[in-house]
């Protein structure tokens, strides 16, 4: 199917904000001018603590939850609070995951408010 619009590129490059600088990178690239360099997310090579992870089939230290909740109580005020908070995340990261997750849609934000801030 070919699109009626005519552009002077062939198609549009996906980009992505560069979280250290701002500026649009091409999606593919691994880097940026800047040297900051992209975490890939997806296919990545899984690191020590993942395995560790996996072989431990996904149980978690009961010290590190205990410290984790401790944590969370402690930004967000209570248990209730917290809640709230893990519910709104999980909703935000489900909205967000078309254009790849929390980290990417918070950059971008971040550039649009820095973009419309004056
Ligand atoms: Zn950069």
């Amino acid at each position: 199917m070919a699109k009626a619009k005519a552009t002077t590129k062939k198609r549009s490059a996906p980009m992505k904000p560069c979280p250290a600088c701002g500026k649009m990178v091409h999606a593919r690239k691994t880097a940026c001018d800047c040297g900051h360099t992209f975490v890939k997310k997806e296919n990545g090579t899984p690191s020590a603590s993942a395995k560790k992870k996996a072989a431990s089939g996904g149980k978690h230290d009961a010290a590190e939850m205990v410290s984790v909740v401790k944590k969370l109580v402690e930004t967000f005020g209570t248990l209730d609070h917290s809640i709230t908070a893990l519910q709104n995340a999980q909703k935000a990261s489900q909205l967000v995951s078309p254009i790849g997750g929390v980290d990417d849609a918070l950059s971008l934000l971040q550039s649009l408010r820095d973009a419309t801030a004056s």
